[in-house]
């Protein structure tokens, strides 16, 4: 692995930076495994691997480092959205979050580069269930891929979006936290994704540098005053770290936060010239790959504006809502109709929800229930894989054989069961949905979503 070499003589001014162990690192072909698990789908072991068998991730608290890296595509756990692979580094964003806020309260937390979901679902972990999520990813494709990780996630208190950062100049004052991951040159990824060496140029750090300025300048105006914003990178560059720091100083009117983290962990701190503090994560010093990260809190801002909701969307009708009632119970919810089809929102968070529809471009919302087809709903996909499916719906039990099968979508033998809409479950998870007839078992696993791989 031949590592840039404007890179390394970049690299060589800053304080923490071991050229020698860097390069090394880079060399030893070693790679770390890492995922989280989902406290809303809990389980004692991935593919196959007890969890007691996997060392913790110091920072994270549902965070485990696997022994060595097995298939997740074969393992149908990982389809049932009980845990997410995820770069151990970047799951220090947990610290961020819980040494700057009381996360016991209501918050609105925006997630701006947000795809695929790693974060997303990380933050949906960390906030209350009267917390809303705003998950956004400007790029459409990938918008939509979120989305999918969302829904496989199975919360109910995330709306997806797919705006551009200066859009979020429309919500003022909104947000106690905006995340930005920012698009970076992606240099910290080098050692697992050895192809990004190609793409890397000092060009593109520049490029890049101008990019999250941009996006930073953009979305300010969003945050409320004493909100806090995160910004984070997964590259090595001083252009898109402390410089960046510096750039905040300078435009944004925000005070730095310090984080703590144990020494044993090997984050190493990097105080900027105009005194941001940034945490720097090298992949010899750390269980992790290259990853930095810095908080700030806004000093100046106005009120948060009362919200003014001017359209709200359809309810159901009573029997309508008796219809979707048989699915999942309907308290504590509001039900709403975009044509024929049907979501479930927080009862509290209506309004919020609302105020986002109509002024975002929103991909996703809450819970997808199904499509209501004359006096019948036809479950969606999201339904099964929320964790408020009502316990009066079938379900069926299947064996790792059967479930991988049910994945590829291929045709299922299942003896003894009742005909109609039933969960398919492996290991007490919901994978989807079946609709069992007379003499057939349809597969309704998502086509775009099937395993395409044989064993
Ligand atoms: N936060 C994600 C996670 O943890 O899974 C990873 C985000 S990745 C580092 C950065 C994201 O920013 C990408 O999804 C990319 O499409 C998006 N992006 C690219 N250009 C952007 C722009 N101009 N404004 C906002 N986001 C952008």
């Amino acid at each position: 692995m031949l590592l840039p070499a404007e890179l390394i003589q970049s690299l060589t001014a800053i304080r923490s930076f071991d050229k020698e162990a860097f390069e090394q690192v880079h060399l030893s072909g070693e790679q770390v495994t890492s995922l989280r698990i989902n406290l809303l789908k809990p389980v004692s072991e991935v593919a196959g691997i007890p969890l007691g068998e996997c060392q913790p991730v110091p920072w994270a608290e549902q965070g485990y480092y696997l022994p060595e890296r097995p298939s997740f595509t074969f393992d149908p756990l990982f389809h049932a959205g009980c845990y997410y692979v995820q770069e151990a580094s970047s799951m220090f964003l947990e610290q961020a979050l819980k040494q700057t806020l009381d996360l016991s309260g209501p918050l609105k937390v925006l997630d701006l580069c947000a795809a695929p979901g790693g974060k997303s679902t990380h933050i949906q972990s960390l906030i209350t269930k009267d917390s809303l999520l705003l998950s956004n990813e400007v790029i459409r494709s990938r918008a939509h891929v979120l989305r999918d990780n969302i829904i496989k996630w199975g919360a109910e208190n995330v709306v997806v979006t797919n705006n551009d950062p200066k859009d979020f100049s429309r919500l003022e004052d909104f947000f106690d936290v905006i995340v930005v991951d920012a698009p970076c040159s992606g240099s910290g990824l080098f050692r697992r994704d050895p192809d990004a060496i190609r793409e890397w140029s000092p060009d593109h750090v520049q490029l890049c540098a101008q990019r999250q300025q941009r996006i930073l300048a953009d979305v300010w105006p969003a945050l409320k005053k004493g909100g806090i914003l995160v910004y984070s990178t997964c590259s090595y560059s001083e252009e898109e770290d402390e410089q960046l720091m510096d750039w905040i100083s300078r435009h944004l009117e925000a005070d730095p936060c310090s984080l703590h983290a144990d020494p044993h962990w090997g984050i190493r701190e990097t105080v900027a010239a105009m005194g941001g503090k940034g945490y720097r994560f090298w992949p010899d010093k750390v269980k992790g790959e290259g990853f930095f990260i810095a908080c700030y809190r806004k000093k100046e801002g106005g009120h948060e504006p009362p919200l003014k909701v001017k359209k709200h969307p359809l309810a159901l009708t009573k029997q309508e809502k008796e219809i979707t009632g048989r699915w999942l119970p309907t308290e504590g919810k509001l039900f709403i109709r975009n044509q024929q089809t049907v979501y479930a929102w927080p009862l509290e968070q209506a309004s919020l929800f609302s105020l986002l529809l109509e002024k975002m471009r929103v991909v996703y919302s809450g819970l997808k229930v199904g499509e209501l087809v004359r006096d019948k709903l036809v479950p969606d996909h999201a339904l099964a894989m929320s964790t408020v499916v009502s316990p009066v719906v079938s379900r069926a039990e299947l064996t790792k054989e059967e479930a991988i099968r049910y994945l590829q979508r291929k045709d299922l033998l299942l003896n003894g069961h009742r005909s109609g809409w039933t969960l398919a479950l492996y290991e007490g998870h919901p994978l989807g949905w079946l609709n069992i007839l007379p003499g057939r078992i349809n597969n309704y696993y998502p086509k775009e979503l099937r395993i395409l791989k044989d064993i």
